[in-house]
This record gives structure tokens, C-alpha cells and sequence, in this order.
């Protein structure tokens, strides 16, 4: 291929011309779905077309309709950016095109994997001598850990769910929040443990689980049966985060009671001081599913499961031995941690953030975004017919409007969110928060600034002002 120096440098030239373009891009995107069908799809062409006609026509239309998420003022769900050694990270991975499931089809991958998972496992303060496994995001990482779950409670009462499956096996009672984020939910259905066939708990005014209640719940269970119970470290609309240290220890009451944490952007208020007191307890767990594409601000797809129990995590993930596999117990092959045979080499982008950051830069980059959620749900507070309904604990904000007098709030909060949405500046949803239509705002992104959120502010405000009439 005599062209691809030229084609890789004209590919890193266009990617760094849309990654310089973030900082003062429009918010607003080509949603036109009839015109990127035209654009991008159509019949499969008989004869190839050159790679360099190819590139330059993705990058083109890509870049334009891109929803500029690695961008500093997307607020939107709770996404993140992506920090610069990340992305070259990613650059390097897919240049090397390594299989990282076996040690021996990419060395390197492997011991950075160790590494990085020896790294987080410090950094997030959970027990040493846990096993990981690097999966496409959070869900995967809840069905990892749920599987070690469901392996570990159904071992101890007799029975081997790896080899013999979930038919005549013990029943598993499943103990989730009512604001159990549904990628929980859709774990449990890959599992057989069924998404309806949980006991719910109820949660207070922030969204966190209630201890007396959930002390009721795990009475409600036979002595010794199967119980997984499910909490939370961030809850999405709120950020608040359950009260792990009394649900934690009320469960290990149980003989037979598996805790896993979604901690799939909380758990990184362990890398802070003075924010780790909100996740105390958290390392008390059995398992930790969290995301490296969110707080990490690491490119997608990059989840984190961790388990307490190396060899739950083992039984539950690894394949069963086939004679090519150069297994080794001396080195890390992949495909035994984590739902995947062939995968990406998805440490080294881990591993580049980690060591380019250090403690201190993670630690910063989390206080910072959290700051940043303080300042503008301080910035909003004060204008008339705005409410902030969260305790700003963590990095997001929940905003209603209300238009004055009888006016209908759900409707105009759903208003000015339309108007902030085609103004350009920001970029951000709304929500529903205990039958309230809310803005919500996440501060994830390692590039905001102050005046990204002042910027944001007066937009904001502008919008309502305008709705308003
Ligand atoms: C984003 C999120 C998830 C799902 O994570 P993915 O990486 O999108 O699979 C789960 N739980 C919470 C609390 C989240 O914020």
C-alpha cells in the first residue's frame, strides 16, 4: 500500500483539525437522518473506491454531524471527553491491531492491562488482590460482575451454575433500588436472573436507597438462600450515592449475600480526599462496575469490572480450556476475565491516561468537574423561576423552570431545554425526576473551564428569558 503514509497523516490532519475545532464549535449538529442516509448509505459499490476518497468523504460528513461530546460544553447524559494521550493511545491500539484475549497475541497489552487494573484498584480504593476485566462499558461490566455474583451465591449453596446452567438450580433473589440504572436491569435479563423478577427498594428525595427499607427486603428472604443486592455510587439524574458503609454491612449479616456497586462514574469520588467520605465504604463490596470512557475521559468503549473474588470472577468469565489456547498462569490472557474471546487491546488507552495524569491529575480533573457543577447550579440558582432540585454532591445538576404563576413547569422546563438545545452554545437533556420534567446537566469533561460554565450560564438564562416572552 504505497499510500497509506500519506493517508494516515492526512487522517491524524483531519482528526486534529475536528478536535482543535471544539472548543468554539456550534453545539448544534446535522440531525438530518434523510440526508445522512444519502450521504452514507445506499448499495455496496462493485469496485472499491480509493481509501483516500473514502476518509475525506466520512471525515467531511462525520465531522459535521459529529454531537461534539468530546466537546467542553456538552453536558448531555454523562459522557466525558477524551484526554489527549488517550486519543493517541487509541491511535497506537488500532495501529497495532493486536487480539488482546491471549498474552501471547499482544504481550505488551497484557502486562499494560495489569498494570492499569493494578493502578485503578489503588486509585478507587478497593481490596488489594481483586481481579478485573476490561469490557466495552458499565452494562458489560454489570454482567461481568453479576455473573461472579450469580457463580459465587449458587457455589455456596451447592450448585455449579458455570457448568450445569441455571435449570433446577436454587432460586437467586436479586435486591436492587427503585433508581437501579436500567443497564442493571438488562444485565440481569442476559443473565437468567430476569430484569422483572427483582425485589425493589425504596429510595429517598436524592435517590438513595433507604437502609431501614432495604433491611426489611433482606429479612423478607430465607435464611441462607441466594441473595445478590445491588447498590449504587452515583445515581444518574442527581449523582447522589447510596449509603454503602450501613446497606454493605447490613448484607454481610447474610451467610449468602453477594454485594455489587454501580459505580459507573461514582466510584471515582474514591480518587478524591476530600470527595471519597460520599463512597465510604464502598472497598467492602463483593464487586465494582465502572466506566473508564466517562470520568477516566477516556475514548468509548472502555468499561471496568472488578470483583473481590478472583476465583467467582475466574469460574464465571473464563472459557473452557481448548487446546490452542496457550493458557498460562504465569501471564495474563484476557479472555479469561471478561465476557470476550477476541477483543481490542482497550488497556493502553487506560493506561496512557493514568500515567499522564498520575494520582494528582485524576484527583484534580474529578474536583474540577465538580466545582464546575457547584458553580453552575450556583450561577442559575439565583434567577427568578429557576430551581435547582439536587444536592450538588458529585458533578451533575438537575434545573427546573417555572414559567410564573399557574403556568404549567413541565412543559416550559421542556421549552427552555428545546431553546438551550438550539441555541449552540451548550449542548445538554432533560429528564424526569420524581414525576418532574428536570434539565440535567453532567459535568464530565476534562477540558471545561469556568468560562465554559459562565458561558453556559448566561446562555441558559437567555433561553428562559426568551421562552418566557
Ligand atoms: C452510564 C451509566 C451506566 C451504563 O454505562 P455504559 O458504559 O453506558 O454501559 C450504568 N450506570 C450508571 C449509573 C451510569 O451513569
Amino acid at each position: 500500500m504505497p499510500d497509506t503514509p500519506d493517508l494516515l497523516r492526512r487522517t491524524a490532519a483531519l482528526a486534529i483539525e475536528y478536535l482543535e475545532s471544539l472548543a468554539d464549535r456550534s453545539t448544534v449538529v446535522d440531525q438530518d437522518v434523510a440526508r445522512l442516509r444519502r450521504e452514507l448509505a445506499g448499495p455496496l459499490p462493485d469496485a472499491g473506491e480509493l481509501a483516500s476518497d473514502v476518509i475525506e468523504h466520512l471525515a467531511a460528513v462525520g465531522s459535521r454531524s459529529a454531537a461534539g461530546s468530546a466537546g467542553p460544553r456538552y453536558f448531555g447524559f454523562v459522557i466525558g471527553g477524551a484526554v489527549p494521550a488517550a486519543v493517541a493511545a487509541d491511535w497506537l491500539t488500532s495501529a497495532w491491531d493486536q487480539n488482546a484475549g491471549l498474552y501471547v497475541a499482544g504481550p505488551a497489552a497484557s502486562v499494560v492491562e495489569e498494570a492499569a487494573g493494578a493502578w485503578l484498584i489503588d486509585l478507587l480504593g478497593l481490596p488489594s488482590g481483586s481481579s478485573f476485566g476490561l469490557v466495552t462499558g458499565c452494562q458489560m461490566a454489570h454482567f461481568t460482575c453479576l455473573a461472579a455474583a450469580r457463580y459465587a451465591v449458587l457455589a455456596r449453596a451447592g450448585w455449579d451454575v458455570t457448568t450445569q446452567g441455571l435449570f433446577g438450580a436454587p432460586e437467586v433473589r436479586v435486591v436492587v433500588s427503585e433508581e437501579a440504572h436500567s443497564t442493571v436491569h438488562t444485565a440481569l435479563q442476559y443473565l437468567g436472573l430476569g430484569r422483572d423478577r427483582v425485589l425493589v427498594v425504596p429510595t429517598d428525595d436524592q435517590g438513595r436507597i433507604v437502609v431501614e427499607a432495604l433491611a426489611e427486603t433482606v429479612d423478607s428472604v430465607p435464611l441462607g438462600a441466594p441473595m445478590i443486592v445491588n447498590l449504587q455510587a452515583g445515581n444518574v439524574n442527581t449523582g447522589a450515592v447510596d449509603p454503602l458503609r450501613p446497606a454493605i454491612e447490613l448484607a454481610r449479616r447474610r451467610a449468602n449475600c453477594w454485594v455489587h456497586v454501580d459505580g459507573a462514574f461514582g466510584l471515582w469520588a474514591a480518587a478524591s480526599p476530600q470527595l471519597a467520605p460520599l463512597v465510604d465504604g464502598v472497598g467492602l463490596a463483593d464487586s465494582w462496575a465502572t466506566d473508564a470512557h466517562k470520568w477516566l475521559n477516556v475514548p468509548y468503549d472502555s468499561g471496568l469490572a472488578f470483583v473481590a473474588h478472583p476465583e467467582a470472577h475466574l469460574a464465571a468469565m473464563a472459557p473452557p480450556h481448548a487446546a490452542y489456547l496457550q493458557y498460562d498462569d504465569e501471564k495474563r490472557d484476557e479472555v479469561a476475565w471478561a465476557p470476550e474471546f477476541s477483543r481490542r487491546a482497550r488497556g493502553f488507552t487506560i493506561y496512557a491516561a493514568l500515567r499522564t495524569l498520575g494520582r494528582s491529575g485524576v484527583r484534580d480533573m474529578v474536583e474540577r468537574c465538580c466545582a464546575l457543577a457547584r458553580r453552575m447550579a450556583d450561577g442559575l440558582r439565583g434567577t427568578e423561576g429557576v430551581e435547582i432540585l439536587n444536592e450538588v454532591v458529585l458533578n451533575q445538576v438537575l434545573v427546573r423552570f417555572s414559567p410564573g404563576g399557574e403556568g404549567d413547569a413541565d412543559a416550559f422546563t421542556r421549552e427552555v431545554i428545546r431553546r438551550v438545545q438550539e441555541g449552540g452554545t451548550l449542548w445538554l437533556s432533560g429528564t424526569t425526576w420524581h414525576s418532574m420534567a428536570a434539565m440535567r446537566i453532567s459535568v464530565s469533561n476534562w477540558s471545561t473551564t469556568e468560562a465554559d460554565v459562565d458561558r453556559s450560564i448566561r446562555a441558559i438564562v437567555e433561553a428562559a428569558a426568551a421562552a418566557r416572552g
